[in-house]
């Protein structure tokens, strides 16, 4: 499946350009940028530039595709922070997913919430 598959797929222009989006990283095979409704000091969202519609179809897919997503947000984390972050793949609607080309939601640049 390729990025054009999904003519209606908002991440899918954002990764061709047709959408601008503030990128702060990118490699051969994802982008990042930072999402527009922060909510951590650093909130972006690391995408693979194929379209995959959730994370359990992208890792049955192209595990080291997957692989490549977290060593990005790993940079991104270091760059933009001190490295210590949060990553987190909504998976269907009830659990939040609005957008359905998969994306990480890095979270980094200080004391986040615990989640218990
Ligand atoms: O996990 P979920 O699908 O809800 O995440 C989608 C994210 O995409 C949201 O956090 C939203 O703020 C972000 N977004 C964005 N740029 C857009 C549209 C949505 O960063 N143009």
């Amino acid at each position: 499946m390729t990025s054009t598959d999904n003519a209606d797929c908002l991440f899918c222009k954002i990764v061709a350009g047709d959408i601008p989006a503030d990128v702060v990283a990118s490699s051969d095979t994802a982008i990042a940028f930072r999402d527009i409704a922060p909510k951590a000091p650093v909130h972006v969202l690391v995408v693979p530039k194929e379209h995959y519609p959730d994370v359990p179809a992208f890792a049955a897919s192209d595990p080291e595709g997957l692989a490549a997503v977290i060593g990005l947000a790993d940079g991104v984390a270091s760059d933009l922070g001190d490295g210590q972050h949060r990553l987190i793949f909504n998976t269907g609607p009830k659990a939040g997913q609005t957008v359905f080309h998969v994306h990480a939601h890095l979270l980094a640049g200080g004391e986040l919430p615990g989640l218990a």
